[in-house]
């Protein structure tokens, strides 16, 4: 009988398990493949190791510092939209090189490596949901698909959600992570903006709610439109929050910035965010100022009036 680890380990599953623990359960190299298998997550802030299945029910968000760590916008779905209300939108729409841009690779390329590395076709999800059982039309940036860059595609798909919503009087939530425009995609990117801008414009004309919520980071062309035309604004916490990078500005200004600066907590104090909500709390937040605006735009005509003249006894 051989006396190696391996063949001890193969005799009974007490063995096993005695043998794990005595080849040191916490070393280095095990803790890596761990993390490397997605075990557990190392969380960037604090460097804390978390076990991922007990992150995720805390929805990414570090229990020991409370850094909300990055999520893909399939598990941001999953965690605003009830279950089994899901109706995804327009996910055939597929991205083209116009321009046949080529950087360090061709864009064409760079596209189907991404697509193929991450399993979505461009930077944003989009579709009609319910939230707490109201209905609404959410819109989801993803950050791993080239920075969360808006390219026609994201342009094309947030302008049919919103005008989506427009014809059903949905509200519209968009949750934005971007490193602004896609300059692949040059001028084709940049009126992407206008785009956007406009169906919100209608959307507000129809006296309907819009809310951003802006995550870490939200920059570039993104802050420069739909991030910033929100009836009402959330961010979450210490989320960056800019149009230019700070570099740029400090180079252009010549002077240096302060440390909070283009952070959700300065631009709460300074009026361009509403409030800073914990992703957490993210859900509820929304239902409750969803449901806020419920009443005036789509309760029936009687529970209107009864509400009016309840209203105006009270003032009495
Ligand atoms: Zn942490």
């Amino acid at each position: 009988m051989a006396n190696n680890e391996e063949s001890r380990g193969l005799k009974s599953l007490f063995d096993w398990f005695a043998n794990r623990r005595k080849s040191g359960s916490t070393s280095l190299e095990r803790q890596e493949r761990e993390i490397a298998d997605g075990l557990w997550h190392k969380c960037s802030k604090c460097g804390v190791l978390s076990y991922t299945k007990d992150l995720k029910a805390n929805q990414m968000v570090c229990v020991e510092c409370n850094h909300h760590n990055r999520v893909d916008s399939d598990e941001r779905i999953r965690q605003l939209i009830d279950h089994n209300t899901w109706k995804p939108m327009d996910e055939h729409l597929r991205p083209t090189d116009p321009l046949e841009f080529r950087d360090r690779k061709l864009y064409s390329d760079r596209l189907r490596e991404t697509q193929e590395k991450i399993g979505l076709i461009d930077a944003v999800n989009t579709g009609l949901g319910q939230i707490n059982g109201l209905p609404i039309a959410l819109g989801v940036m993803d950050f791993r698909f080239m920075g969360g860059s808006m390219g026609s595609v994201v342009g094309e798909k947030l302008t049919r959600m919103i005008e989506q919503a427009t014809q059903r009087r949905y509200p519209v939530v968009i949750v934005c992570t971007s490193g602004g425009a896609r300059m692949q995609e040059g001028m084709l990117s940049l009126m992407q903006m206008a785009k956007i801008s406009a169906a919100l414009q209608r959307h507000r004309d129809a006296r309907l709610l819009y809310i951003p919520v802006l995550t870490n980071p939200t920059t570039g062309g993104v802050t420069a439109s739909f991030a910033m035309l929100g009836d009402i604004i959330l961010a979450e916490p210490k989320a960056t929050i800019g149009f230019a990078g700070r570099r740029v500005i400090e180079q252009t200004l010549r002077e240096k910035l302060p440390e909070n600066f283009q952070t959700a907590e300065d631009l709460l104090q300074h009026g361009f965010v509403d409030d800073i909500v914990p992703r957490t709390q993210l859900k509820n937040t929304l239902t409750q100022l969803i449901a806020l605006h419920q009443p005036v735009l789509t309760t029936p005509h009687l529970v209107l009036w009864e509400t009016m003249s309840l209203t105006s006894t009270a003032a009495e």
